[in-house]
């Protein structure tokens, strides 16, 4: 493999060519169930004939004229995810990252124009993931993404997920807010404990903290409601979305209350690209979809079909699977010890399907939200042979 490309990644020597719902077809000639959907961005699955025809037809319009317009495209997009959610305010930009700088310096403004300016620092969690620019790579923690890459920017006080008493120790006088994943999604599918985001809401609320939420993998229906903070009864001042939103165009957004937005004035804020017309026209196409009546109950159905299917599995090999968990299409199986979770990736290709490693030794399986019942239970069938297939190896 000698390539220009900079070697930032450990890629797998395989290459697509064509896909088609939830199927991929590589250079020579293997379908491959997509279960990684591009780490969960492609909610529709490939080549949607309704994504498809939103992208040429404006294709053939009108690509891209600069936030200095008014872009209908754009602002429609925007009146339907504030109608949809507790959100008022929404910028858009083109990827998770942004979309959590974004949110990041709506946070600090808030208190610079609320006369508090000392107040910009978040509380954010072990097991984060927040994207890869240098504000977002002091938000997660991650040493191994800070390190050579200078001082550690400043303003993250980063604490137990799940521990609400070490986070109400953490507030202090030039504390701004507090930036969680509903469920930590490159952490491993770590999902709160019960009451944990209702006691970040009443901390917030006590302290005169905004909330801020990364539902950059969670959103977008991925855990069978719109966002994932819904399951838990409570609402973020502030969110970052992308992943699911462009359906596999690049595209973000952060979102926020009137009062949470009310330091973002002119000039404070922008981008070239972001809710371009090409981008923000694939955005109503995928929330058409998303929003239809039902659409999310069916998420949920199968997930719940899937999930089964998976215990069953992990029933049959407890030397491998470890524990299967997930909120709606958002799943993932846990590793039994001495079992790599990349190693179980490499034997679900060999059996021409496709997951995502993440944290905690787990394997993402993340099916588009529209995936038939037959191929979940293919899915599942996939995932046995190649858990016979390591046990066999080991
Ligand atoms: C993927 C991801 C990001 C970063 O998104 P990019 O588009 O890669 O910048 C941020 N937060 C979460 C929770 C993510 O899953």
């Amino acid at each position: 493999m000698s390539t220009a490309i900079l070697p930032t990644y450990a890629r797998a020597d395989i290459a697509f060519v064509a896909g088609e719902g939830p199927w991929l077809e590589a250079t020579d000639g293997r379908r491959f169930l997509d279960f990684a959907s591009g780490v969960a961005v492609n909610v529709a699955g490939h080549a949607h004939p309704h994504l498809v025809a939103a992208l040429t037809e404006q294709a053939q319009k009108l690509w891209h004229t600069s936030n200095l317009f008014r872009i209908p495209g754009q602002e429609r997009l925007a009146d339907r995810l504030t109608a949809a959610t507790f959100a008022d305010r929404v910028f858009f930009c083109n990827s998770g990252a942004e979309a959590l700088e974004g949110a990041i310096k709506t946070a600090r403004r808030y208190f610079y124009v609320s006369g508090q300016p000392e107040r910009f620092r978040l509380i954010t969690f072990t097991g984060a993931f927040h994207g890869r620019t240098l504000a977002t790579i002091a938000a997660g923690g991650n040493a191994a993404h800070m390190e050579g890459f200078g001082p550690k920017m400043d303003g993250f006080d980063q604490v137990p997920f799940g521990d609400l008493k070490a986070v109400e120790a953490a507030i202090g006088p030039a504390t701004a807010g507090i930036l969680i994943e509903p469920v930590q999604g490159e952490g491993g599918i770590n999902i709160p404990p019960a009451g944990f985001l209702k006691g970040l809401r009443a901390l917030a609320d006590r302290h005169g903290l905004l909330l801020l939420m990364d539902e950059v993998q969670t959103g977008m229906g991925r855990t069978g409601r719109l966002f994932a903070h819904e399951h838990f009864g409570v609402t973020p001042d502030i969110m970052a979305i992308a992943k699911g939103i462009g359906g596999g165009f690049p595209l973000g957004a952060f979102m926020a209350t009137e009062e949470a937005a009310k330091g973002m004035t002119a000039g404070t804020h922008g981008s070239t690209f972001g809710g371009n017309p090409l981008g923000t026209a694939v955005g109503n196409a995928v929330l058409d979809l998303v929003l239809a009546d039902g659409f999310l109950a069916e998420v949920e159905r199968k997930a719940s079909l899937f999930r089964q299917a998976m215990a069953e599995v992990a029933d049959d090999h407890p030397q491998v699977i470890a524990e299967v968990r997930g909120l709606g299409l958002l799943t993932g199986v846990r590793c039994a010890d001495g079992v790599k979770n990349a190693d179980l990736v490499a034997a679900l290709r060999e059996e021409e399907m496709l997951g995502v490693y993440a944290g905690s030794n787990v394997v993402r399986l993340l099916p588009p939200l529209n995936i038939d019942d037959a191929d979940l239970v293919e899915a599942a069938k996939r995932l046995g042979r190649a858990c016979a297939r390591l046990a066999g190896g080991s």
